[in-house]
């Protein structure tokens, strides 16, 4: 299962599937990934640059960009 987020002109994707739950964007940017919450990924805490650097530091891929 796939999902999108988007902040403007940036799209993320969450796949489901493979995520490990390592938490490696909780811990880098815990205002924008909140496991807890819904939608857990609440794109209008910070800036797009933030959100892309930490996008690209999922370990599996489950985060990717559009
Ligand atoms: S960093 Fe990637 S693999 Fe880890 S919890 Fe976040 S989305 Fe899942």
């Amino acid at each position: 299962m796939k999902k999108e987020y988007t902040k403007d002109d940036l799209t993320i994707i969450w796949d489901h599937k493979l995520c490990t739950h390592s938490a490696v964007c909780v811990k880098g940017l815990p205002n924008v990934f909140k496991p807890k919450e819904k939608p857990w990924i609440q794109t209008e805490n910070d800036t797009k640059e933030k959100i892309k650097e930490q996008v690209l530091k999922c370990p599996s891929g489950a985060l990717s960009l559009k």
